[in-house]
């Protein structure tokens, strides 16, 4: 292991580095799990699924730095004994990205993946069912695949922009940036690496995209993302890093629903009766122009508590926050 990467665990837990897939959880103890298990083989996977929408990063990542993503890939291969590594893709990203990757890994224990399914694909346990070549559904955690993962092995999964900052933690050079995409009514559509302690309001005047018209925002993803009023933007960027910017006078909130519960009834994978028939009945609720209030928040709080896999949980945040804050 060269110097630069000795102790790469205590520089990530010393950077504060979280995931950048969206959960946001510590990289250096999912790093420590992976390690400190006893397992002949063990797997490490870049996730590219990046099925959020309205979410560019990874795929601007693969574009425009890809060799800094495979340094934090052979980081991780010196790290944990004995493993390999995949770079698991979604579909247009595989196509586009593969040749550009498999010359850039060519002689490394790194294989480039597609993964078969949508949105959660990107879920770590479902991403593991897929690479076993199995039913696309998530499984019970715990154990977590950092534990038991890919055919039994400590799995780390780690989004490509994470990797991305491993690199650059090992280097020295990590700055507390993240990329955000902006996308929506602005002038200046992208991709940005920008300070991750900036405001949503100072990223919309850093890049020269603060609206002229009201206006509200989904921060953190284009489907499970919350809903952000033009008055709440000194607070930070959370999830995916995606902010979109809709034009309120033009925006009908009920179509917005409607659009993401048409995406979530088709995303969900049918497993479970909470997220499966709340989708349902949420969606009906919403086609009808019809929304109970006592029936909406028994249906939230059954959602949010009691769905098998977090895709159920976290999907009622756009809607809670739609409905308080456009349908005033
Ligand atoms: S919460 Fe939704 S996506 Fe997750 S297992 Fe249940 S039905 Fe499937």
């Amino acid at each position: 292991m060269s110097s630069e990467n000795k102790n790469i665990i205590e520089k990530l837990r010393l950077a504060d580095l979280k995931g950048r897939g969206g959960a946001n959880f510590p990289t250096y103890l999912k790093w420590q799990t992976v390690l400190d298990q006893k397992s002949a083989k063990k797997y490490i996977v870049a996730n590219g699924s990046e099925g959020e929408p309205d979410t560019l990063k990874d795929g601007y990542i693969i574009q425009n730095y890809p060799e800094d993503l495979i340094i934090g890939l052979k980081i991780a291969l010196q790290t944990f004994k004995n493993s390999q590594a995949i770079i698991y893709l979604k579909k247009d990203y595989y196509k586009k990205y593969k040749t550009k990757l498999e010359k850039l890994i060519a002689n490394l224990p790194i294989t480039v993946f597609r993964e078969k399914g949508g949105y959660l694909s990107g879920e770590e346990s479902t991403l593991c069912q897929e690479i076993e070549n199995k039913i696309h559904r998530p499984r019970i955690k715990p154990p977590f695949p950092a534990q038991v993962g890919i055919f039994g092995s400590p799995t780390l999964i780690n989004n490509i922009e994470t990797f991305y900052y491993i690199n650059k933690i090992a280097k020295g050079q990590y700055k507390k940036t993240r990329f955000y995409t902006i996308l929506g009514r602005v002038k200046n559509k992208g991709v940005f690496e920008l300070p991750l302690a900036w405001s949503i309001e100072k990223i919309l005047k850093e890049t020269n995209n603060i609206s002229d018209f009201d206006y509200f925002l989904q921060v953190g993803g284009g489907a499970s993302g919350e809903i952000i009023l033009s008055t709440e933007t000194k607070r930070q960027v959370f999830g995916s890093g995606s902010i979109v910017v809709y034009d309120k006078l033009r925006t009908d909130p009920w179509t917005l629903m409607l659009g993401w519960a048409d995406f979530f009834m088709k995303e969900n994978c049918d497993k479970c009766t909470p997220c499966r028939e709340g989708t349902y009945r949420l969606r009906e609720m919403i086609r009808n122009h019809k929304l109970d209030k006592k029936n909406v928040e028994d249906l939230f709080f059954v959602m949010e508590n009691t769905s098998f896999c977090a895709f159920g949980k976290m999907m009622v945040l756009p809607f809670k926050s739609a409905m308080e804050k456009l349908l005033k």
